[in-house]
């Protein structure tokens, strides 16, 4: 081994932190040839005499790479790897088996307990330092690689942390937000009564007679004051996600359209938006709450009159549907219609797809999530088509209501 010791390239300035190796041999003479060889080539070297003493040394010194004797007193070299290949903490520590000058069976032995490379004794000395470099090299990049993972493990917890406090926060300010409008809206609605009472004892004159001049400005603080009496009603069921208790039953959905318009036209008419009803007189009976069909036909025509130009029209119409078990409403207007990327929102509570405080169009941003809730309470659920610049359709089925007749007919049958 002496005369190999020339063709070790020393040359080479030794790494900052050299590598550790550990040598594992009970042949003491043996040991020392290593040592010399690899402390030689710049390695910190550290040594033990048997099986225990190896393991000592990997828990003390965490060496990078080992090289280990097969044969030595009480616990053996595949001893010791199987050990150590079976410990996570140093499962990709790189153990070199020595084996015999004739040592196939040993080494099939050694594969077995997961060793990473042989060596045969007595070592050639370029053999080993270039095993021990390139088993070095692959160790390195595994360490810089686990590093990284660690590295970006403690990344992603981090910035893990982070979105579940700001998230928590965010819910928490969505709580109080909620809380607040709709405290706000609970307190407005009793100066609101107030307000209703004396101006329905003025508009009836039970205060006194009243001028045409007093009447009209009547009129028009009753109009305002019934506004806000919706606005406050549609935020706090809104608030509250309720909107009960509803009365299905079978009525006509004509009758509904015909309220929802009349409501709009104060709305519609300073515009000359035309609203046009297309509901014909043979429709059957549906099963719906009158005032809930109403307040949802409201809100979907005050936003069809509010999104159209001046002197646009405005259709509402009511058809059969699947085969007669339904009737198909739909609201249409052709006014600035809405961009496919909000369609999936705009059903959500105080979402407008203009939302800026320079928006051109009145309106809180509860209508349509108002008349999902209303609908969903009657059993049915609101679909929009629209294109951006032509305008828009939103529609909704209600189950046509059974004739009397035809359930007893059919328990009649169920009975038989
Ligand atoms: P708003 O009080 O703002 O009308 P809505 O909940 O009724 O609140 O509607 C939410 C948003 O959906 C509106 O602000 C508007 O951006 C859009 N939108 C609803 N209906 C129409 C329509 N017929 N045409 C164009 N945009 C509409």
């Amino acid at each position: 081994m002496a005369e190999d010791r020339a063709v070790i390239d020393t040359t080479s300035p030794l790494p900052p932190d050299p590598a550790t190796i550990l040598i594992v041999d009970d042949d003491a003479a043996h040991l020392e040839a290593l040592s010399d060889l690899l402390t030689t080539a710049g390695y910190r070297v550290v040594k033990a005499r048997d099986g225990h003493q190896a393991l000592e040394q990997v828990r003390r010194c965490n060496p990078d790479m080992i090289l280990l004797d097969i044969l030595m007193p009480r616990l053996d070299g595949y001893e010791v790897c199987k050990r150590l290949k079976n410990d996570p903490s140093t499962v990709f520590l790189p153990v070199v088996l020595i084996t015999g000058l004739d040592g196939l069976e040993e080494r099939i032995k050694g594969v077995e307990v997961g060793a990473d490379d042989f060596l045969t004794k007595p070592a050639n000395s370029l053999e080993l330092v270039t095993r021990v470099r390139s088993l070095l090299r692959v160790k390195r990049l595994h360490d810089e690689l686990e590093a990284h993972r660690r590295d970006l493990e403690q990344r992603v917890a981090e910035r893990t942390g982070q979105l579940q406090r700001a998230l928590k926060e965010l819910r928490e300010l969505d709580r109080l937000k909620s809380e607040f409008v709709s405290r706000v809206s609970h307190e407005l609605r009793t100066p609101l009564q107030h307000i209703m009472g004396y101006l329905g004892l003025l508009a009836d004159e039970a205060i006194g007679p009243l001028t045409p001049e007093q009447g009209r400005g009547l009129d028009t603080a009753v109009n305002a004051a019934r506004q806000l009496e919706r606005l406050v009603r549609d935020v706090v069921d809104l608030g509250s996600a309720r909107v009960g208790p509803l009365a299905i039953r079978p009525i006509s959905a004509s009758e509904a359209v015909r309220v929802a318009i009349t409501m709009v036209g104060p709305a519609a008419a300073p515009r000359r938006i035309s609203i046009a009803a297309d509901v014909p007189a043979s429709l059957p009976a549906v099963m719906a709450d009158d005032q809930a069909l109403a307040r949802c036909l409201r809100h979907l025509l005050d936003n069809a009159v509010k999104f159209s130009p001046v002197g646009a029209s405005v259709e509402v119409r009511a058809q059969l549907a699947h085969h007669g078990r339904s009737v198909r409403l739909s609201v249409r207007d052709r006014g600035i219609g809405i961009p496919g990327q909000h369609l999936d929102k705009i059903f959500q509570g105080f979402y407008q797809v203009d939302g800026t405080t320079t928006r051109r169009h009145g309106g809180a941003g509860v209508g349509l999530a108002l008349a999902k809730l209303l609908l969903e309470a009657q059993g049915s659920s609101i679909h929009v088509e629209s294109v951006e610049g032509q305008g828009s359709q939103f529609y909704f089925e209600l189950s046509v209501a059974r004739e009397p007749k035809s359930v007893s007919d059919e328990s009649d049958r169920a009975r038989l």
